[in-house]
């Protein structure tokens, strides 16, 4: 059992262990090159996910190895941080220990950036049936699963079944559902079109549902509307106040105001929400701390644990508020400006300074909504149409983590925006259309 990194044996320097090299764990380690410290970036992972483009890697429109990026190709030049390829599964706050699956560490300063995972709202067994978009493998198993359905409806000859293999349903109208819901009507309106010989793959019937009376609710109403009818036509149905109350193979089952309906649809993809990963509550468990509804440690404003100034939560494993007490959303700039906040806060205790709590600073949001079409805000001011897609592009190619990963990004998308062709149609390990089990 490894009890210490064997880089130190005899640690001068202060050991800050941060689990998760994710939006927050990345900017933090960075802001920590050359500090006199030792720092121990550790993730169940090798590589760090750029997750905003996993939507087009589930689209067939990137290679997964476009949006990942080793974490130890980024700090090749840190002396200081070592990056550890291990799972974080517990924690000895007293003793200052961090428990992993394969042995543990010591911690002067431990920092939880393990982010959150899919959250089925306690429906376990829906998990079974409806595909998360939230690692490489889900992003893999949602394209295999898309272009398996076109592929068994093509030998497909029971109209029902067909109907069903054709039907794609997405849960979850916030900005991830509806990236996805666009994407999905392109490839099937566009990349497919020419390729199958019996079906129309533009055809297929695109559902994208939300609980709440409109798509992207945390955007101005009048940006969900241009979004809703951009999804339109693009041969979305978007059907809003709509509730799913069951997952299964055969389709779902959702409840519009009293009436409830069943929805036969071979496909259903989750974009509904995420909760803390099991780390964060082992931590909660560990600690003592209190959580909100998905599992989020309520932190200091510092973001330490209360009771515990050696341990920071950030990103989306922490709930943090604003200045009107508002939960701040689990989104990847929080996540990076909390990261960078707690290396200041590090160094000014370094120094023996005092430092002021976190304060978020909201520049805006954006979300694309198919081809050269985006909504969103950029310093409370609204944009839509290509301007805001133009930026979206423009603001997550210079966000992507490392240069070739830059411009593979770029060439895919050249290639797809004058082609409408998505190169990455690769299918692996995939599994039937569970509404298909009768296909002859
Ligand atoms: C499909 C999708 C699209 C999104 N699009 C956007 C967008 O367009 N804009 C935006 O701002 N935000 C977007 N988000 C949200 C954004 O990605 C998250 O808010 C952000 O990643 C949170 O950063 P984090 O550092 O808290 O966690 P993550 O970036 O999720 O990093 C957590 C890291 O911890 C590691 N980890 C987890 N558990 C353990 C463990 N037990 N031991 C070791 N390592 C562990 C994971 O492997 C991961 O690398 C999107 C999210 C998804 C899923």
């Amino acid at each position: 059992m490894l009890s210490r990194p064997p880089v130190d044996e005899k640690r001068a320097a202060m050991r800050v262990v941060i689990v998760g090299g994710g939006f927050g764990g990345l900017a933090l380690a960075r802001r920590l090159r050359r500090a006199p410290l030792e720092v121990v970036l550790l993730d169940r992972r090798n590589f760090h996910l750029f997750q905003p483009l996993l939507y087009q890697v589930a689209t067939g429109g990137l290679s997964a190895a476009s949006v990942c990026t080793p974490l130890r190709y980024v700090f090749r030049g840190a002396k200081n941080v070592h990056v550890w390829l291990a799972k974080a599964v517990g924690l000895d706050p007293r003793a200052r220990r961090l428990q992993l699956a394969d042995g543990e560490i010591a911690y002067d300063l431990l920092v939880v950036a393990a982010g959150s995972r899919p959250h089925f709202f306690g429906h376990s067994p829906w998990a079974q049936v409806a595909l998360p978009l939230k690692t490489v493998e889900d992003a893999a198993a949602i394209r295999s699963r898309v272009l398996a359905a076109f592929e068994q409806a093509e030998r497909e000859h029971d109209p029902e079944q067909l109907r069903a293999l054709m039907t794609f349903a997405i849960v979850g109208g916030g900005p991830t559902g509806v990236e996805l819901a666009g994407a999905l009507a392109e490839v099937a309106r566009y990349t497919l079109r020419r390729e199958f010989r019996r079906i129309e793959p533009s055809l297929a019937r695109i559902l994208l549902l939300e609980m709440a009376a409109r798509i992207l609710p945390g955007m101005p109403p009048t940006l969900s509307a241009r979004a809703e009818r951009t999804l339109r036509r693009l041969g979305v149905e978007v059907l809003t106040n709509t509730q799913v109350v069951e997952v299964s193979p055969a389709g779902l089952r959702v409840r519009r105001g009293v009436l409830e309906e069943e929805l036969a649809c071979g496909n259903v993809l989750w974009a509904a929400g995420v909760e803390a990963v099991p780390f964060v509550r082992a931590v909660a468990r560990a600690t003592g701390a209190a959580t909100d509804r998905w599992g989020r440690i309520l932190v200091n404003p510092d973001l330490t644990v209360p009771g515990f100034p050696e341990i920071f939560v950030l990103g989306d494993a922490a709930a943090t508020r604003d200045e009107n007490g508002q939960l701040l959303p689990a989104v990847a700039p929080v996540a990076v400006q909390q990261g960078r906040y707690v290396s200041q806060l590090i160094r000014a205790r370094l120094r023996g300074k005092p430092h002021p709590p976190f304060r978020y600073r909201d520049w805006g949001y954006l979300a694309t909504v198919g081809r050269h079409e985006a909504v969103g805000t950029l310093f409370g001011w609204k944009l839509w149409g290509w301007p805001a897609w133009l930026l979206w592009a423009l603001v997550h190619l210079a966000k992507i983590v490392g240069f070739a990963n830059r411009l593979l990004v770029l060439l895919q998308w050249a290639w797809a925006y004058l082609t409408f062709g998505r190169t990455a149609r690769v299918m692996v390990e995939w599994q039937p259309a569970p509404s298909s089990e009768g296909n002859s």
